[in-house]
């Protein structure tokens, strides 16, 4: 046990005699003590978040029913928490043996308190707390090594998995970008047998040491196997990831590995993966995607980057030289794109007018949607790509109702249970609808979640929080204004004021929190006309 003084705090509301405590303690050890008291919780607490505390003796008198809980926070605290022993009149023992259920240490009988059982108490309760730490130091270091390579201290390649999956899906839901490294060192084989396995050694934790150095923290390394390594990065378009990844390449190619006396240079071989290549449906798909390009980029001489679509069309031109053309191209022909698709929602807004006949809400009401998605998206500072993915679902996100029995649709009042159910339906008939014209790939699963829960409960797949696509709950929260704000069969009409209280109250529950804050402001800078 250490030998610093410890702090002691009798709690007890009336006057304990310190003295005596303090004698009966140094009576059989030479360990200093500090001794303090508080006749109040207040004053305990206060001690003890200040960090004065050692350990708390605790009279059991001390209006325990007020106490309890701030004894909990003491016993419980997630942090370690500082030792508790109670102190129960004789024959109450039964008291002291309910509260170690509390997670107090130890309990003394009041007799016992001029005797050496509080000594051997204070000691049995800092020796537990001591051992607590270094079991929770332990068990940090355990974690640790449970997902970092032990020779470079990168992510290994489990953790690079669960990352993977991870990053995958957040890409695929808020629509950004992402890209992977795949590194593999050149004729390493020849750098163990001619300087030997340490050197080798030496090499990758160099090597890992450059990669780390050249990545933003966002990043992601790991050690991918033997001399393989693999980034993934997040919010990187494949023009990005190249530039990092000529940058890795140079960077290798002009360090010379050291140790001891022994010196050498390596260069590696980096291939290039992206959640736009064509063929990606899988975060398996990004892995492997960049093992091909790696594997050209050795074809090509080493000591190369190549990307998979660089290495898919064989000798087309370096993305590196021609960037300019290839990006105008790709600008010119999403222009096109987006006035194809601007074509498609307004053309599927003519057929449901058709079909539909004279029941107008659903263009009028999706019009409005729309106005509302452009001022959250705006006030959000999206991209002018995503604004528009986001719109156009807007757009179309009831389109679904042309297949629900329009009797039920002009239905004043309430709905049975079995209409209701019928309308839910809406969600999936829209994204049927629209699947057809294979164009919508990013708008269809906004359309589909739009009736999604920020808690769960939504429909159809009572999908959670973060889970829900953004731009889907985006146009939750626009629906469910215009819904309120507009003369309609469902529901009385609300104020601007009233409507954006109800947002408020859902929020959390039905609504994205953040989002709303951010509709709300939105709205009161700029209410509708
Ligand atoms: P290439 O340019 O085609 O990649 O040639 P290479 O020699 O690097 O290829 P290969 O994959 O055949 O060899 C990889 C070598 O990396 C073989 C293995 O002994 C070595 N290696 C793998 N893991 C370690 C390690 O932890 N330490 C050391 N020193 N060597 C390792
Ligand atoms: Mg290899
Ligand atoms: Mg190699």
């Amino acid at each position: 046990m250490s030998k610093h003084e410890i702090r002691l705090l009798v709690a007890d509301s009336n006057h304990p005699n310190l003295e005596i405590i303090k004698k009966t303690l140094t009576a059989f050890d030479d360990t200093s003590y500090t001794i303090s008291s508080a006749n109040s919780w207040k004053k305990v607490s206060t001690m003890i978040s200040e960090g004065d505390v050692d350990i708390l003796l605790l009279e059991h008198n001390m209006k325990p029913k007020k106490g309890e809980g701030i004894l909990d926070q003491i016993c419980r605290n997630k942090k370690g928490g500082v030792p508790v022993i109670i102190i129960v009149p004789e024959g109450k023992e039964e008291i002291g043996v309910k509260s170690l259920d509390r997670g107090v240490y130890d309990y003394l009988t009041r007799e016992e308190i001029d005797t050496v059982a509080l000594s051997r108490a204070v000691r049995g309760a800092l020796k537990r707390i001591e051992l607590e730490k270094n079991v929770k130091e332990s068990l940090a270091k355990l974690e640790k090594m449970a997902i970092r390579d032990g020779l470079t201290g990168l992510y290994n390649h489990h953790h690079f998995k669960e990352v993977m999956v991870n990053e995958f899906k957040k890409a695929q839901r808020h629509m950004q970008p992402l890209s992977c490294i795949m590194l593999d060192l050149d004729h390493f084989k020849n750098v163990n047998d001619t300087h030997g396995h340490q050197f080798g050694d030496a090499v990758l934790v160099q090597a890992a040491d450059i990669l780390k150095k050249i990545v933003r923290d966002t990043d992601f390394v790991a050690r991918y196997g033997g001399e393989e390594f693999f980034i993934i990065l997040p919010n990187t378009s494949v023009n990005g990831a190249y530039i990092l990844a000529e940058r890795i390449r140079v960077a290798f190619a002009n360090h010379i590995f050291n140790k001891a006396d022994i010196s050498a240079t390596v260069t590696t071989s980096v291939g290039l993966s992206s959640l736009y290549d064509e063929n990606v449906v899988s975060h398996d798909d990004l892995i492997a995607n960049a093992d091909k390009a790696l594997y050209r980029a050795k074809w090509r001489g080493r000591n190369n980057v190549c990307s998979f679509d660089d290495s898919e069309s064989g000798e087309r031109v370096r993305i590196k030289e021609e960037t300019g053309k290839i990006e105008d191209f790709y600008d010119r022909l999403e222009k096109l794109n987006d006035s194809i698709k601007e074509t498609c929602v307004m053309s599927a807004h003519t057929i449901l007018r058709d079909i539909v006949g004279d029941w107008d809400f659903v263009n009028e009401h999706s019009l409005r949607v729309c106005d509302y998605v452009d001022r959250l998206t705006k006030a959000l500072s999206m991209s002018d790509n995503d604004r528009n993915v986001i719109r156009r679902a807007a757009m179309v996100h009831d389109i679904g109702m042309a297949g629900i029995n329009i009797r039920i649709l002009k239905k004043s009042g309430k709905l049975t249970n079995r209409e209701y159910t019928l309308v839910k339906r809406h969600s999936n008939i829209g994204v049927k609808i629209m699947e057809k014209t294979k164009l919508l790939d990013r708008e269809l699963p906004l359309i589909l979640y739009h009736h999604e829960r920020f808690d769960g409960t939504g429909y159809p797949h009572k999908l959670k929080g973060d889970t829900i696509p953004f731009g889907a709950r985006i146009i939750a929260i626009a629906e469910a204004y215009d819904v309120m704000v507009s003369t309609n069969t469902y529901s009385k009409t609300r104020s601007v004021q009233e409507a954006l209280k109800e947002l408020k109250k859902a929020s959390g529950s039905q609504f994205d929190p953040h989002l709303v804050k951010t509709f709300i402001h939105a709205v009161e800078k700029h209410p509708p006309a």
